[in-house]
Parts: structure tokens; C-alpha cells; sequence
């Protein structure tokens, strides 16, 4: 429908960035129309409502629209960032990257046991960051209930990788 048409017009593809071969999807245009950034966060926060109980947004680009989700939702956001950056104690989760490997980590207390939590990201592309988060909510005693993202890179199978959790996904574009 119309977002879908407007934010295929905002978003920009970037050719060979960050690396040769590689097309950079920039998100960075819908925050300088703050109306369509206000329709991103509706469509966002309707997916979600009713169904969960706190929102993890994953290091940076998940902020950005995460913490609006929650707030909308009126329910807690909490932040999971990139090693190194968070104060202890925090509980960490390594996962796999194309080359090597990457820890991120979320503060210990923030996360209730039961809770059910959606995890929110600007992109899913191989869904090895979305994994490694759903697994940093399961050890801590939270529900995986959702996914949501703005974009969702279809051939690369990121939905694949989150299928063994059993929640739904939402990407706004695919
Ligand atoms: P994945 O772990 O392979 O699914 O990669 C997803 C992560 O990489 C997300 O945190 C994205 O923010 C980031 N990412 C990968 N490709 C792009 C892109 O083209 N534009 C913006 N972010 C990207």
C-alpha cells in the first residue's frame, strides 16, 4: 500500500558499501520526514499491540524506531548493545559473523522472566543478529513473541533462521 510505496521512494540503495558487491540500504531519509516516520511507528506499534510486554531493540538502527514502538505501547524498551559498551553486570551472547565472530550483551535485571518480548531491528539480512538476540531474551527466562523489522532482505534467508523460535515476523518490506 502507500507505505510501502513512500518508504520504497525514502530509502536509498547504496551500490558496493560498505564493501564491493554489497548494496547499502541507508534508512537515514525517514527521519527527515517526520510524518512518514510517524506511519512507520503506527504500523510498527499495531503489529505489536496487545502481544507483548517489553521491546529489545538491537545496537543502533533498532533504537531508532524501537524505543517509539515501545513508548507507543506503553510498555518498557530495553537496549541490547554491542560488546563493550554496557556496564556489568549484563549477560552476553556470542554468535557467528561472515568472517570471526561478535558478542552482543543487555543489562541483567531489565528483562522479567516470562515477559513477552519483541525484538526489533531496522533490517533482517542473514538473521544472525536477530538470532543471537532472541537467544540473549530466552537465557534470561524471556518469551521470543515477535520479530519486527523495516526491511526484510528476502534471499538471504534471515526468516528462515528465526523459524525455530515460533514467532511471527513483520517486515514492512521485503
Ligand atoms: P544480519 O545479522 O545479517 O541479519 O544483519 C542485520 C544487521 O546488519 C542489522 O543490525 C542491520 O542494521 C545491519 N545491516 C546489514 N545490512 C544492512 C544494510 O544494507 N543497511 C542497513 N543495515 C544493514
Amino acid at each position: 500500500h502507500q507505505l510501502i510505496q513512500d518508504l520504497e521512494n525514502t530509502i536509498q540503495n547504496i551500490p558496493d558499501f560498505p564493501k564491493p558487491g554489497i548494496q547499502f540500504k541507508d534508512i537515514t531519509p525517514i527521519f527527515l520526514n517526520p510524518k512518514l516516520y510517524e506511519q512507520v511507528i503506527a504500523d510498527l506499534a499495531n503489529f505489536s499491540r496487545g502481544k507483548i510486554d517489553a521491546v529489545c531493540g538491537i545496537e543502533s538502527r533498532g533504537y531508532l524506531f524501537g524505543i517509539a514502538i515501545a513508548v507507543a505501547l506503553d510498555v518498557p524498551f530495553i537496549l541490547i548493545r554491542k560488546q563493550g559498551k554496557l556496564p556489568p553486570p549484563f549477560v552476553s551472547q556470542k554468535y557467528d559473523l561472515e568472517y570471526g565472530s561478535a558478542e552482543i550483551e543487555m543489562r541483567t535485571g531489565q528483562l522479567q522472566k516470562g515477559q513477552r518480548i519483541l525484538i526489533h531491528d531496522d533490517l533482517l539480512a542473514t538473521g544472525g543478529t536477530t538470532e543471537a538476540a532472541a537467544n540473549l531474551v530466552q537465557k534470561q527466562g524471556g518469551i521470543v513473541s515477535q520479530f519486527s523489522f523495516l526491511i526484510g532482505l528476502k534471499d538471504l534467508e534471515g526468516e528462515n533462521r528465526l523459524k525455530k523460535f515460533n514467532a511471527e515476523v513483520h517486515q514492512i518490506l521485503t
